[in-house]
């Protein structure tokens, strides 16, 4: 995926996160998309810069890094939201180009790819953009509301358990 669709994403996917977390509709919502908005474009930024520095797919396109960013907010205080647009950028790349990315990098330098990504000029790139933006919102819906809860629940009831 190109640099505008990671940026439309991630400017899309920030709008949905503050209004599920933050639904009043009012200057609260407003402050939790600019909290959230900066940090997730500029993580959805961030993997690319392996263009310039390093191996472009590999160096900053894989797990590790993907938990470094999860990680530093709890050691720094600092980066919060950031790994949400390092995740979705590598959604983007898989789903949205025909190259994958090596997501165990160093350890492995194997692309992972999955067999319905389209290339970044394709005509169909934006939907991919709007369909990859509204399965991260459809998740992010039902982790922030009861469902995973009555899941749990369900499941022990079915198991026998409780
Ligand atoms: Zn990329």
């Amino acid at each position: 995926m190109n640099k505008k669709g990671h940026v439309l994403n991630a400017v899309v996917l920030s709008i949905g996160l503050a209004v599920l977390t933050y639904p009043a509709g009012d200057l609260t919502t407003v402050r939790a998309v600019l909290a959230i908005a900066v940090p997730v474009t500029l993580g959805a930024l961030f993997p690319d810069v392996d263009t310039a520095f390093g191996t472009h797919r590999k160096t900053f396109h894989n797990l590790p890094v993907l938990l470094l960013f999860f990680v530093y907010p709890i050691y720094f205080g600092n980066l919060q939201y950031v790994w949400i647009g390092v995740a979705t950028h590598y959604a983007l790349d898989l789903l949205g180009s025909k190259r994958g990315i090596a997501l165990f990098y160093p350890f492995d330098s194997g692309e992972f790819d999955v067999p319905v990504g389209v290339s970044t000029r394709s005509r169909f790139a934006g939907g991919v953009i709007l369909v990859v933006t509204a399965l991260e919102l459809a998740v992010a819906a039902a982790l922030v509301t009861e469902y995973p809860r009555r899941l749990f629940e369900y499941g022990l009831r079915a198991s026998g358990l409780f």
